[in-house]
């Protein structure tokens, strides 16, 4: 598929950027985390050929008239240089329609969204959520502090129970952690993943996407 960012009239930012088969939507530049492996902390906001810099809060009907034909595509994803449960009454918005125009929709997370919100958003989400990837990034507290720099207290302990809940809600929940990160276990954190009832996906340092 050709890749073609699309931008609105009134501004240039990159709203949705298209992978593959895959239409990505870009939410919010807002991150609970800091993770020293993250592109936009080493001077990049870049994702393939798309720039993801936001500089102003995204709204659904600045997203909507950019969805296009939802049968073009293999799925819908709310991914970018942030966080998108960040910015959760615009994820629900255009994902309730989405959902009403028959597309698959998934969400790429940091899993603490619960923490954020202070409440379990799990059951809002799956209304519309079809499948869910968390980044685990860790086996142990100390290595996700280390290469995650979490803004929260307690995310760890938040993740890791997100992780355990996000199936009993969303049909397919996918877990993933980075191999080539000092100090992780990868088999530790897959047996993590494993244990939850998640699927497990290893991912390689500095490939996004
Ligand atoms: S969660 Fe993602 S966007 Fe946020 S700092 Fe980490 S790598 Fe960057």
């Amino acid at each position: 598929m050709q890749s073609t960012p699309s931008t609105d009239t009134t501004f240039t930012h990159t709203l949705v950027y298209d992978i593959r088969r895959s239409r990505y939507i870009n939410l919010t530049s807002r991150c609970t985390l800091r993770c020293q492996f993250c592109p936009k902390h080493n001077g990049s906001k870049q994702v393939a050929e798309y720039d993801l810099t936001l500089s102003k809060t995204i709204h659904a009907d600045d997203i909507l008239p950019l969805l296009g034909d939802v049968s073009a595509f293999e799925e819908y994803v709310f991914c970018g240089y942030g966080e998108p449960t960040l910015n959760l009454a615009t994820l629900l918005t255009v994902a309730a329609e989405l959902k009403q125009r028959g597309a698959k929709v998934r969400l790429n997370t940091d899993g603490l969204g619960n923490l954020f919100h202070r409440r379990n958003i799990l059951p809002e989400l799956s209304k519309y959520i079809d499948a869910i990837s968390i980044s685990l990034n860790a086996d142990t507290e100390a290595a996700y502090i280390k290469h995650c720099q979490p803004k929260l207290p307690k995310a760890y302990a938040a993740v890791r129970d997100f992780i355990k809940l996000a199936p009993q809600y969303i049909n397919s929940v996918s877990v993933s952690a980075i191999n080539g990160l000092s100090e992780v276990n990868i088999e530790q954190c897959r047996q993590i993943a494993i244990n939850a009832g998640c699927h497990f996906t290893e991912r390689q340092l500095d490939i996004v996407g």
